[in-house]
């Protein structure tokens, strides 16, 4: 995959002209992040996690760290299950909330058997309390890129969920190159939080790696409360 990067001359703004491969990046309409502003009440499905413990396994993609959890179990909306593959954070969040960015985001990326993504969003802002997972997660960051790495350790993702779970939802895309689109993003509407100590412990390691706002275009993003 050709260079990409978040600034300068291989930055967002000229992902299209990296590779053929990248085209949907400036000719999509369904682009991912946007900025959430005016939103439809509708009746949602709701969405059950039913996550299990896993081993810890993660690597440095060189632009963030990267939990492999396809044996994490699954996200069931409504009646569909959609099995988890991974995680990951950006800085600042991606998503934005009438202009707002928070401090991070948490992105947990789904398939269902059709091959259709659907990614939850989990917003983290700063705070008192310092999640224990993200405690044990940046613990085992590895500060080079490189391939996943497994430790003796379990994980429970479930600990990365608000209490609240009404979302924002709206079809869009990879927030990376190639950008692909047919993603749907659920944006969950309460935030986590994260120490102080955390963020500066990831900045360590990872500069801002959040892609701006796309156009929203045609589309419409629903609420479920
Ligand atoms: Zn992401």
């Amino acid at each position: 995959m050709a260079d990409w990067s978040y600034e300068g001359k291989t930055g967002p703004a000229y992902w299209d002209c990296l590779s053929e491969e990248f085209a949907l990046c400036s000719s999509g309409k369904y682009q991912s992040p946007i900025n959430i502003t005016e939103t439809t009440k509708t009746d949602l499905p709701l969405l059950e996690f039913g996550y299990r413990p896993i081993p810890l396994t993660i690597k440095n993609n060189r632009y963030t760290f990267q939990v492999i959890a396809e044996t994490a179990g699954a996200l069931k909306i409504g009646d569909e299950d959609y099995q988890l593959l991974q995680f990951h954070a950006h800085t600042p969040s991606e998503e934005g909330v009438d202009g707002k960015r928070l401090d991070m985001v948490i992105h947990l990326v789904h398939q269902n058997i059709h091959g259709k993504l659907a990614v939850v969003a989990v917003l983290l802002e700063k705070g008192e309390i310092a999640n224990p997972l993200i405690e044990t997660l940046w613990k085992m960051m590895p500060k080079t890129p490189g391939e996943p790495q497994q430790h003796d350790v379990q994980i429970d993702i479930s600990q990365l969920l608000p209490e609240d779970r009404n979302y924002f939802t709206y079809e869009g895309s990879l927030t990376t190159p190639p950008c692909s689109e047919g993603v749907k993003w659920i944006i969950l509407k309460q935030s986590i939080s994260i120490s102080a100590e955390q963020l500066t412990q990831y900045h360590a390691i990872y500069s801002d790696n959040a892609r701006p706002f796309q156009p929203l275009n045609e589309r419409k993003v629903f609420s479920s409360n």
